[in-house]
């Protein structure tokens, strides 16, 4: 992890509130609409030369201290909180694609934001290609043409990252916007606006949060592109955050970089300790250096084991660890791909990813990392076959 970076944010989400007799926390506004006193404020406000809040949808307090945050966190001028990842996700590209754009996409995308690609964007005439990782480093001119190249560094499931300065340098000469998932890495391991990447959004169920109790997104920007947003997809779409939510998000953030750690010793010690299990084929968890832009190792990754483990019976065995999907807070989970890729409809996207079937993504929370790793190979040894 960076020694720069980590205090520097640490003591930025730290920050104490300034609230209302001595409050350390922000207050819930928990209102759908403010009131005016007079008419020429009213209508000042209306006009816009006034900043007040209106009306929950597009503004509200609560929401505006966890996203002034969020900017920080991310290095960028202004942040857009949303109901939920997939809403930061279809809000962004809505608010910038139109019939007839290209968009480049990487291989091995969040299965709901490629969803989202195929049977929504795709229909509504916009073009989108898929490509590896490596493509987007080293085909100079893979953008040519390309209104929006959609990333994630590390993708998806099998967590390939990308060297995000050399992408943000084809995109900025091909004038096609870039736009990062950042969910993975969270803005401890990586800030990408400060690689020149345009957009960064995250799903905040995951480490923002960090408590599996909400379901949140955020976009971070310049002041152009986020009042694109907050002019377009923000108040139409409507699927903005509610203030309890952004309470809980903001609480989770300022314990953001001490949870980060944790995750990336117990991840160490995993991916350490995993090398030498015979079972395991391969193990997809980068870290620092892996992509130069890379801070360090958070704690999802996937392990794909030979055809000797017993899959259904290893997750049973598991203690510590619960079956489930999402990510990112205080308790371990294992989500195996034959059932959490793979989903029946007319996009099977374990087709699509070209998953092995003996993978199994891991979220490493933050019990002690040695309860975790007993309970990982007491249930491995209890579901190995003979093959
Ligand atoms: C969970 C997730 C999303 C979607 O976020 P929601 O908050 O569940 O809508 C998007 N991208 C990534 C990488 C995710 O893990």
């Amino acid at each position: 992890m960076s020694d720069r970076l980590t205090p520097e944010l640490a003591t930025l989400l730290a920050a104490a509130f300034d609230g209302a007799g001595g409050a350390i926390t922000p207050p819930i506004v928990q209102t759908s609409l403010f009131a005016f006193e007079t008419y020429s404020d009213f209508e000042d406000r209306m006009a816009g030369r006034t900043k007040a809040a209106i009306y929950t949808r597009v503004q509200n307090p609560t929401v505006a201290a966890f996203e002034e945050l969020m900017a920080k966190a991310e290095a960028g001028d202004e942040a857009v909180a949303f109901a939920s990842g997939m809403a930061a996700v279809t809000s962004t590209l809505l608010a910038f694609l139109k019939p007839g754009d290209r968009v480049a996409c990487v291989e091995h995308v969040y299965p709901d934001t490629f969803r989202l690609m195929e049977r929504l964007l795709r229909p509504f005439g916009i073009d989108i290609a898929y490509y590896p990782p490596k493509r987007f480093e080293e085909d100079e001119q893979l953008l040519d043409g390309v209104r929006l190249a959609y990333l994630e560094s590390p993708s998806s499931v099998v967590f390939e990252p990308m060297d995000l300065s050399t992408v943000a340098r084809h995109a900025r000469r091909h004038g096609t916007l870039s736009v990062i998932d950042n969910s993975w890495a969270s803005p401890v391991l990586q800030r990408p606006l400060s690689l020149g990447i345009d957009m960064v959004l995250h799903s905040a169920s995951k480490y923002i949060s960090g408590h599996s109790d909400t379901v949140a997104g955020v976009v971070v920007a310049s002041h152009d592109h986020v009042a694109r947003i907050r002019d377009l997809t923000l108040p139409l779409l409507g699927a903005k955050l509610a203030p309890f939510e952004a309470f809980l998000l903001t609480r989770g953030l300022r314990t953001l970089v001490p949870r980060m750690k944790q995750h990336e010793a117990t991840a160490n010690l995993f991916v350490e300790r995993l090398s030498k299990v015979p079972q395991v084929r391969r193990v997809h968890s980068p870290g620092k250096g892996d992509a130069p832009c890379l801070e360090g190792r958070s704690g999802l990754m996937s392990i794909e084991f030979d055809d000797t483990v017993d899959i259904p019976r290893f997750c049973d065995a598991l203690r510590h660890f619960r079956l489930g999907v999402s990510w990112g807070g205080f308790e371990s989970l294992v989500l195996p791909a034959r059932v959490g890729i793979a989903q029946a409809g007319d996009h099977n996207s374990m087709r699509f990813f070209g998953v092995s079937p003996n993978l199994v993504r891991l979220n490493l929370g933050l019990e002690e990392a040695e309860d975790l790793w007993r309970d990982f190979t007491d249930a491995l040894n209890s579901s190995v076959t003979a093959g």
